[in-house]
């Protein structure tokens, strides 16, 4: 902490200051779909993440219940807000490392891609 991180093209700059807790890597088919695979992501507080560059930053509702913000330039996908909760997730693959963070939780394993095995 901090942690400073942006979309591959710089239209998206970030910086987290707050508690993150770890990386979960969910395997749904919404990530699968918008990512290309499952996507890691770090959960932190939502007051903790403050926009340096958002020029280019899009939100996509993509269930009822989230939100996913992406840059409209290059296509990168940084963010998932749910709506109800003080979480938001931040794609870990934008952040710039070394991040020192680990994974501490795949989820909806049952729906994920049938390529690769999950390790233990
Ligand atoms: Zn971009
Ligand atoms: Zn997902």
């Amino acid at each position: 902490m901090p942690f400073t991180g942006q979309c591959h093209c710089g239209g998206v700059r970030y910086r987290i200051d707050g508690d993150a807790v770890g990386v979960i890597t969910c395997h749904c088919r919404d990530c699968q779909q918008m990512h290309g695979n499952a996507n890691a992501m770090l959960a932190a507080p939502k007051d903790s993440v403050a926009l340096e560059a958002s020029a280019t930053l899009t939100w996509y509702e993509s269930s009822a219940t989230a939100e996913r913000g992406f840059c409209s330039r290059c296509g990168g996908r940084l963010f998932k807000r749910p709506r109800q909760g003080d979480r938001i997730l931040v794609s870990a693959g934008t952040i710039d490392p070394p991040t020192g963070m680990k994974t501490i939780r795949n989820v909806w394993v049952e729906s994920k891609g049938d390529w690769y095995e999950i390790p233990a």
